[in-house]
């Protein structure tokens, strides 16, 4: 072979390459051409789709997975019912991905409508609490600390028993308004008046020494002075004795509050009031009552009409004037 016949045969190799590649490129370019036109088909008429199913059971399809679980999560943390605190759904729902034709109609609404008629309302309200034991409902907890609050200041008597709890339940309970919760709990605190009816006529709670009451008495009935403080040889007396026909009416000597009203031993029908600072003062051997314990008197209000109840002779007031529950002299402050 010539050195010319070599070159030509190079050349025609080369060529031959150079079309075999083009024909590489060529088949490339139809493969992607073809591609494009089904994946454009697809999506033209195709959409990936969530096939939801529920429990086991299928319910449809949604086009948006995310959206439609954090609506049903939303759902269950915030279910927009009042005293509602969360939804409780067993199962949550399961997601498959498919494509299917365009034209398939998600039913987001009927899915979450679905899930959220399983789920389980958990509502929060709060117990008041008496001796442990729960007694009314309240809707808050603001509610049931003024509950509280409002039976501490009235001083009911077991405002040490109270409290309250936040419940968690699947039913509501009725709820009790403030005001009526306080009253239906409100327990009167106890008199203090059975320290000294013990020792009523000891020594020491019987004194003849003028004491600043704070207070102005006014005489509470009028009539004739029978018996005074101190007299009577044995037993002292520990009050100042007036008396006046039966029915005579029997005034309060200075406001206050009535704390025992009712029969009392020896003392017969009594009225005892209280003025506050330890200061009180008794009405005894009275015919009728007019006013009941726990309530406000004022000064000069009718509390009684005067008799002879319990250990007494004749019709007359028994006026005692106690300090601490110490007896005073009525004759120091009146009369
Ligand atoms: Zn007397």
């Amino acid at each position: 072979m010539s050195l010319e016949n070599k070159g030509e045969v190079k050349i025609r190799s080369l060529k031959r390459i150079f079309i075999n590649i083009r024909t590489i490129l060529k088949i490339l370019i139809v493969i992607s051409i073809a591609t494009f036109i089904i994946i454009g088909i697809v999506v033209l008429f195709f959409s990936p789709t969530y096939s939801v199913s529920f429990n086991g059971e299928f319910i449809g399809y949604s086009k948006n997975k995310t959206k439609l679980q954090n609506r049903i999560n939303e759902y269950m943390n915030n279910p927009g019912i009042a005293n509602a605190a969360f939804v409780e759904i067993e199962e949550l729902p399961e997601y498959k991905l498919c494509l299917l034709k365009n034209d398939v109609q998600a039913n987001d609404d009927e899915i979450f409508e679905k899930v959220k008629s399983t789920g389980i309302t958990y509502y929060t309200y709060y117990a008041i609490l008496d001796n442990k034991e729960e007694k009314y409902y309240v809707a808050t907890a603001d509610e049931a600390q003024s509950v509280i609050d409002k039976l501490k200041e009235k001083k009911s008597n077991n405002k040490d028993d109270l409290g309250f709890i936040q419940k968690y339940e699947t039913e509501l309970k009725e709820f009790t308004d403030v005001e009526t919760v306080v009253s239906k709990l409100y327990e009167k605190p106890p008199v203090q008046r059975n320290l000294y009816t013990a020792k009523i006529s000891t020594a020491a709670n019987y004194t003849s020494k003028k004491v600043d009451l704070g207070i102005d008495l006014i005489r509470p009935t009028s009539g004739i002075i029978t018996s005074r403080f101190g007299s009577r040889g044995s037993g002292r007396h520990t009050g100042l004795d007036i008396a006046a026909a039966k029915g005579t009416t029997i005034k309060a000597a200075a406001g206050g509050t009535v704390t025992f009203s009712g029969e009392r031993g020896t003392y017969g029908l009594t009225v005892i009031i209280s003025h506050g600072n330890g200061v009180e003062t008794y009405y005894a051997h009275c015919n009728r009552l007019v006013v009941k314990a726990g309530q406000t008197v004022s000064q000069g209000e009718k509390i009684a009409e005067m008799g002879s109840t319990g250990n007494s002779t004749g019709p007359h007031l028994h006026l005692e004037i106690r300090v601490n529950g110490v007896a005073q002299n009525p004759q120091n402050y009146l009369y």
